[in-house]
């Protein structure tokens, strides 16, 4: 309807809109900058979410916040007002788990994250160790005698983790020097998104740091890889260009979104502002177009005098 525009729907009128809400029958939803920051909920995104549902809209969640499982993350929204099923929750480590799971892998992880992520693993009986129980590595003993490593480890899976360290560091290095194994991040996120302008950074920096010591790129599983919604398109769950993406991030929700064939809708309360958007439709990059959102609002609360 608005392919990669960036029109701002409070700008148009009534029947345009209403146009667009019957455009689309799927919504998938990110949700720490659109549905809530941190502990608070972004004013009117309940509201709106509920409304869409009552519309007869189906509403995924799709969250690259790999800390909680999706039984928690279910429970955390049910909390919050939210009519949410555990199955319309997408999150990326529980798809993390079912990746390994339908690769059929059937060696070890060695894991950097939080229970959130190893909480799926049992749930898909995968291995993993806990990269919290590694012993301190001695520097100068490395550089002398080489590292002790466990053979069955067969991937290292990188998360949130604020306890990441130099010895997490250095052993997952160590353990994709050998190329069948596998290297894996949840999510590449820099910061989450923040009330007060303080940087809380994500699970970006820490698959950074490995990929520089170890000179290999890691696969990303979550946003905007289209695999974080493989389930749904596989299955013929949903119908592409009747779905909409809404995000707040564009190079992970807007990006997703096009790597889906989805419309887009970017809102103003998390990391990407409007003003950015218009920078982006003026550059000559091709990449730089494919996080143009084909429509924009301040706040998705802005939706909800338009579908009363
Ligand atoms: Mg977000």
């Amino acid at each position: 309807m608005f392919k990669q525009t960036a029109t701002n729907l409070t700008t148009l009128p009534r029947q345009s809109i209403d146009a667009w809400i019957d455009s689309f029958d799927t919504v998938l939803s990110d949700c720490d900058g659109v549905q809530w920051i941190g502990r608070e909920l972004v004013a009117g995104s309940l509201e709106v979410t509920k409304r869409l549902q009552e519309l007869g809209k189906k509403v995924f969640f799709v969250t690259n916040m790999p800390v909680k499982t999706r039984a928690e993350l279910q429970a955390a929204g049910v909390d919050r007002g939210y009519e949410v099923e555990q199955e319309e929750i997408l999150s990326a480590s529980y798809v993390t788990a079912k990746y390994l799971h339908d690769l059929k892998f059937d060696k070890k992880v060695y894991l950097i994250g939080s229970r959130g992520i190893s909480q799926e693993f049992d749930h898909f009986g995968i291995s993993w160790i806990d990269s919290d129980c590694s012993e301190k590595v001695d520097v100068l003993d490395a550089v002398s005698n080489g590292i002790k490593l466990d053979s069955e480890v067969g991937a290292v899976v990188v998360s949130f983790d604020t306890n990441i360290n130099y010895s997490k560091i250095l052993l997952a290095a160590n353990y994709i020097k050998d190329p069948e194994c596998l290297f894996i991040g949840t999510s590449f996120d820099e910061a989450y998104p923040t009330n007060n302008g303080a940087i809380v950074p994500g699970t970006g920096p820490n698959i950074s740091a490995i990929e520089v010591a170890s000179g290999r790129k890691a696969t990303i599983i979550g946003k905007p890889n289209p695999n974080m919604c493989k389930s749904l398109l596989a299955g013929g769950k949903i119908n592409p260009e009747r779905t909409l993406m809404i995000g707040d991030s564009v190079k992970y929700d807007i990006l997703f979104g096009f790597n889906c064939g989805f419309q887009t809708l970017l809102v103003g309360t998390g990391v990407n502002k409007l003003e950015e958007v218009r920078k982006w439709q003026k550059s000559n990059i091709e990449d730089d177009k494919k996080l143009i959102p084909d429509t924009y609002l301040p706040a998705l609360g802005d939706l909800l005098p338009f579908l009363q």
